[in-house]
This record gives C-alpha cells, structure tokens and sequence, in this order.
C-alpha cells in the first residue's frame, strides 16, 4: 500500500468540500489567540493565507527574502484569474471549470482538489472585488472577462495586464491590516533556511536575517511554506530572478515527499531569448493570444530574407503566412493550451521557420484585431465610411486599452512598436506544476508543516491552463488553508508556547551554520552564476520542451558534474555576517543542483507525454493526432512522490494513483 494518504473525503464529488468542511474540528477563538503559525512567502499564496489566518485570530509570524511582501513575484502576474462566475452567460459552470481544469491538466491532478478549487473560485473574485482590487469592467459597468487558452468560454478576470500586481496590492493591504493590529508580525530580508521538527512534527524554521547575517530561531506550532515555484531550475525563465527552490527543498530533506518535479510549464509567448549574456526572459501574457494571431511564413525563402533584413512581415499577404496553430487546430486556434502552442512554435522553429537570427522565434500579429476592432468602435460613433486612418486609430485604441502596459513593455525591450509590426514570441519556462506533495488539508507528509501556491505540486497535473494559478494561490490562502490548518490545530490547544532552546533547534541552527561555512570557505574561482548557466543549459537542451531517455539520463550525469564542481569551485566574495547577495544565490544555487537531478529522474521514469511533460518516444503516430503527445494512462496515471534518500538519484518514488470517477479519461484534442 502506498505511503501516501491523500485525506480525501468520502462522498459525492460536488459535496465532498462541503461536508468536509462541516466535519472538521475547530479551534474556538480563545484557543486561537495561544497558538502560533509561520507563513513563508508573502506572495499570493502566503500573503492571502497569513492576512486569513491573523484575521481568525492566530499569531503569526510571517517570512519575504525581499524589502516588502508586495514585491514577492506575483506582482508579476498579467493576463487574469479565472472563476466560474458565468457572468458572459456562455455556459460556464463550476463543473466546466473543473472539467477544463483536469482536461488542460491531461488528467494528472486529483479530482477533488480540482472540483473544490473551481467551487471557492467565485468567492475569490468577491474577496478581491471587496478589497478594491480594480478589475476590468465592461462598458456598463459589471466585471468583464476574456478568453484563456485551452477553454471555449470567458471566465477570466483581469486588471489590463497587470492582475498579479493588483491582487497582490488586495492581499498586501489586508496583510498590512493585521501587522498593524499585531497579529502578524512581518519579517521582511529574511530567508528561510531550515525547517525545524520536533518529535515528528514541523515546529519552526531556522532563518537568515539577509541584512546582518545573522540566524534566527523561530518557532510555530505549525508551518506553511508558500514560496512559490521553481522555474528558475533553469537559470532563465520568466520568473522574478530571486524565486528560489530552498524553502521547498529544505523540507523535502525533512522529509517533504516531492511530487512531479518534472512537470514544468513553457509559456509559448515570451519575449525571445536574444543571446548568451541575458540573466532573465520576460512573458508576454497569453491574454494577448485573444488578439493575436500566431504565424511564421510559408515559404523558406521569406524566412530567410526576413532573416537577413530585406522583407518586413508586413509585406507578406495572407496567403504567404502559415497561421499553424488555426491551421492544425482549427476549433481551438490560437487559443490552444500551453503546452500544445508552446511545442508548435518548437516544431516550426525546428523545421527552420524561425523568423529571428537565433532562429527562435514565431510572430504574434495583431493587426486583423485592429482592423476588426476599429471597424466595431467607427460603427458604434457612427462614422460613415471610416478611412483605412480613422480604423487603425480606433483599432489601435481597443488594443492599448485592453493591452497597452503590454505592448509598451515590448517596445522597451525589443526597441520595435508592436501596433505597427507583428511581436516576434518564443517559449520559455514559466511556471512549475511540481512541487511539494500535500493532501486534501494541503499538509505535507511532515505533520504540521502545510504547502501552498506554486510551492506544491498543486492542482493542475501535467499542464496549468492560463489564469489558474492565481486562482490556486489564493483558493490556498483565503478558503482552504484557514479551513483545513484548524482541523490540526486544534489538538495543539495545550500546547503552550514552543521554545526555541531545544536540541532541535539547535543542531537545526548549527545545520545551517555549518552549511554557510562550507560555502565561504570554498573559496573557488568560478561564480555562482557560472555553475546556475550550466545547469540551466542542461536542464533546458535535456529536460527542457522535449524529452528522451538518452538525454535524461546525460542531464541527470551531468548535473551530478556540475554539482561538484560547485562544491570544489565556487567563489563567494564578501562575508557571512553582513549582506552577501552572492552568498543568498549560492545557497539557492546549492538546491537548484540537486533538485535539478531529480527533476530529470522524474522525467526519465515517466515514459510517456502528459501536458508539460514531452516524451519523443511517446507520440501518436497514427490517424488524426498524428505526431500529438501520447498519455499512457495505463502506466502512469498516478503522482510521482519521491523519498529524499541523500543524493538525488537515490530518491525513492512513492504513488498516489490518480481515480477519475466524475471524469471521462480522454484523448485531448483541440482539433
Ligand atoms: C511573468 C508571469 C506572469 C504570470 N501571469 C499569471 C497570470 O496572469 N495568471 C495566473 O494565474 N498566473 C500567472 N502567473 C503565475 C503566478 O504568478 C504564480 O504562480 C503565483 O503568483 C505564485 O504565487 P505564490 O504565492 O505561490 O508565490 P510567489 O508570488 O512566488 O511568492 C513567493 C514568496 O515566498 C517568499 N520566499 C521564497 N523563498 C523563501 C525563503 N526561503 N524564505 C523566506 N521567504 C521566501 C518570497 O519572498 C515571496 O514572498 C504568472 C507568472 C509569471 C512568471
């Protein structure tokens, strides 16, 4: 029998959440007021959950490596947060979120967790609406929504392109409230460094004050990681550049089972890659694939001479453009997931179509949108005969408006006015499905020590749809975290204080000292960075878009290299005990080195394709998905949980089978 116990409820699919919830035990609120909890990570997930839980009347101490917990990195979040609100009428439904969710998924997520997240989904919206975050309104005033790939309804809201920013600003405030009124006590420049058990259970972290260098003891009667995910495996990716593994690795070690480290999601419209010396990628959001439409020419010789300069795209005509993605897909169009967009600009690309000297990259074009929008906007003023002037005016108006912080970031970076010519967009790493493995009251097989955000392997299987991240991030944080942590707590009511003066702690705390010592005493030649290229290198050319078991098994060999020749060679200046930014990115580098190692284990022993997972040796090769990814639900549908066991190729997987019982396992297909 597996290890693993998933916690979920018996019952009706629809009513497990429910009576779950009714069933649970509580912690009265005197009770509350004794009990400790340390939140790590201030972004949408920890933000949400620390404001959420010092409002029920817990103390609580929370934990951001940067100045402010507004700037935790989803501020960078753009296109939207999806909710089953129905408010376009176009037949959405909590079902058809959660049916769209596990689909997108390729059906590698628990449905449970799936149906309960598209069921607090609505109150996410009303919470936000009633802190005053600024979502997008229609012309008369109700909250508007848009299209996100791999869906056929409008279910997602957005604040222009900025909705990670705006959420976390709701969030932020309402964490700000209860530091305020000393429930939450915040500390900012502080990094997580270890995770403290006593007998068994999580009981406090060891952490860095980032400022003096100095180690703190901290102790809670529970833990919650919230530290976001792992992207940054890859050196570059569209991630803010300080997310970091170490808070989630670190209580892998403890004994944290981690699961699917190899799902990873590549974004397919990312700012290209435009050589060797750039330290970060940025995302063009997908809410622009609503407008946009994705083509590379037909015909080489264009290529070829746009390559070089001597043709614009804008003088090829219609019928000189390979529109591949409504060629191929004609029901879903440019509106196909992530996974199946992203591996489409890879094959055009491979087969030479790139259209950028690096050959790596496919064009976003908006001008039929602007046509198509300004003609709307000159017949809503009732202008006669509009000139080809006034529609491109008009056009480029709904554009900016519904776009425009967007398109004034291309213009920034890529020096080129997007309005005028089409966005040239390549993949990139952008979010990482695996994580830390949780049950149903989102606890980690350390008792006490609860996972929430893009830190835990979380509820989208092989592959995120489009806006449901922030949707997960705050489910977590405002409706089941505060839920399901009282259910735990509540034998914790006699507790009493915990100390801090335990061997526990302190071996804890000599752990890291001793870890921060080994570091500086290194005294190598080579940067951190250097030895994070590397590794990026090998886990974007083996583990990155596609996948075979030669190349796995290289990157796993040379990722073992890289990391010791890390431990022999790297070159930390300055000292322990002040800020040392090198020494916090050789920490995160150390964990990135081994976490990367499991990630190719865990793409290696899943043979077959599921969402962001793409094996080369499992395709169709007959009948209309011909050359499309393969699921092999026989094998493996199930989670992959691994053991830490020292070093990375040693991890042992434990299975949490997957059961469909409200959802039909089918083929995707967006065709
Ligand atoms: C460019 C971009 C655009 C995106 N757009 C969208 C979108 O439109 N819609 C959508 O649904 N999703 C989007 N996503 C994904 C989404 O933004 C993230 O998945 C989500 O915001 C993660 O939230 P989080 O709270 O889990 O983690 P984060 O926001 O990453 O927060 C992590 C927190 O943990 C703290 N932390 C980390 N390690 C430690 C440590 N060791 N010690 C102390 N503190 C620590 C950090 O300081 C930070 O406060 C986007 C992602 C990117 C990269």
């Amino acid at each position: 029998m597996s290890v693993l116990d998933s916690k979920i409820p018996d019952g009706p699919l629809k009513d497990k959440w429910t009576n779950h919830k009714n069933k649970i035990d509580l912690v009265n609120p005197a009770n509350k007021r004794n009990i400790d909890i340390i939140v790590v990570g201030t972004g949408l997930a920890g933000g949400s959950a620390a404001a959420s839980l010092a409002e029920m009347g817990y103390n609580v101490k929370s934990f951001c490596y940067q100045d402010s917990p507004r700037r935790a990195h989803s501020i960078a979040a753009q296109g939207g947060i999806n909710a089953a609100k129905n408010y376009q009428n176009d037949g959405d439904s909590v079902y058809r979120l959660f049916y769209d969710t596990v689909k997108g998924g390729d059906y590698r997520s628990r449905e449970a967790n799936v149906h309960r997240l598209a069921e607090v989904s609505g109150n996410i919206i009303d919470q936000c609406v009633a802190q005053g975050v600024p979502f997008g309104r229609d012309y008369g005033g109700l909250l508007d929504n848009r299209s996100f790939g791999g869906v056929l309804v409008s279910r997602t809201f957005y604040a222009k392109g900025q909705t990670g920013q705006q959420l976390l600003l709701g969030a932020y405030s309402a964490l700000n409230r209860q530091i305020a009124k000393g429930k939450v006590t915040m500390y900012n420049r502080h990094e997580m460094v270890e995770l403290v058990k006593v007998n068994g259970k999580a009981r406090g972290i060891i952490a860095r004050n980032l400022e003096t260098g100095e180690l703190e003891r901290h102790s809670a009667h529970a833990v919650v990681i919230a530290s976001g995910g792992y992207g940054n495996v890859f050196f570059l990716s569209t991630n803010a550049m300080g997310s970091n593994a170490t808070a989630a690795w670190k209580i892998h070690k403890k004994g944290a089972h981690f699961a699917n480290p190899c799902y990873t999601q590549i974004h397919p419209t990312c700012i290209p890659r435009s050589g060797e010396h750039q330290s970060k990628l940025t995302l063009m959001s997908e809410s622009l694939r609503n407008d946009g439409r994705i083509w590379v020419p037909k015909n080489m010789e264009d290529v070829l001479a746009i390559r070089e300069g001597k043709l614009k795209p804008t003088d090829l005509s219609e019928d000189q453009r390979d529109y591949y993605l409504e060629r191929r897909y004609p029901a879903f169009g440019n509106l196909v997931p992530r996974d199946v967009a992203s591996r489409a600009a890879k094959e055009r690309c491979d087969a030479g179509f790139g259209v950028n000297e690096t050959g790596e990259a496919v064009y976003l074009d908006f001008a039929s949108a602007i046509q198509r929008y300004g003609k709307q906007e000159a017949a809503i003023a009732r202008i006669e005969n509009p000139s080809a002037e006034e529609i491109l005016k008009l056009g480029e108006g709904v554009i900016e408006s519904k776009y425009g912080n967007l398109f004034q970031m291309y213009e920034k970076i890529v020096a080129q006015n997007p309005y005028k010519t089409p966005m040239m967009i390549y993949p990139a790493v952008h979010y990482t499905m695996g994580g830390v493995w949780v049950d149903y009251n989102l606890m980690t097989s350390v008792e006490g020590c609860y996972c929430i955000g893009e830190a835990n392997f979380s509820d989208h299987g092989a592959n995120r749809l489009g806006a449901s991240a922030l949707m997960q991030g705050l489910a977590d944080g405002y409706f089941v975290l505060p839920y399901t942590i009282g259910d735990y707590l509540s034998n914790d009511i006699r507790t009493g204080k915990i100390s801090t003066d335990s061997s526990e702690f302190v071996e804890a705390e000599k752990e890291v000292s001793d870890r921060i010592e080994k570091l500086m005493s290194i005294k190598g030649t080579k940067s951190v960075d250097h030895f994070h290229k590397l590794l990026g290198k090998a886990m974007w050319e083996y583990v990155g878009m596609a996948r075979n078991e030669e190349g796995l098994k290289k990157a796993m060999a040379e990722i073992k290299q890289i990391r010791t020749d890390f431990w022999n060679d790297v070159r930390i200046p300055g000292d322990k005990n002040s800020l040392n930014t090198e020494l916090e990115k050789a920490g995160r580098v150390a964990d990135f080195l081994e976490l990367g190692e499991l990630f190719a284990k865990d793409a290696l022993h899943r043979n077959e394709s599921c969402g962001g997972h793409f094996r080369e040796e499992s395709v169709e090769l007959d009948g209309m998905q011909k050359g499309e990814a393969k699921r092999d639900d026989e094998n493996y549908a199930y989670v992959a949980a691994w053991e830490y066991k020292g070093e990375p190729a040693d991890a042992v997987m434990h299975k949490e089978e997957l059961e469909f019982n409200d959802i039909e396992l089918k083929q995707r297909s967006y065709k």
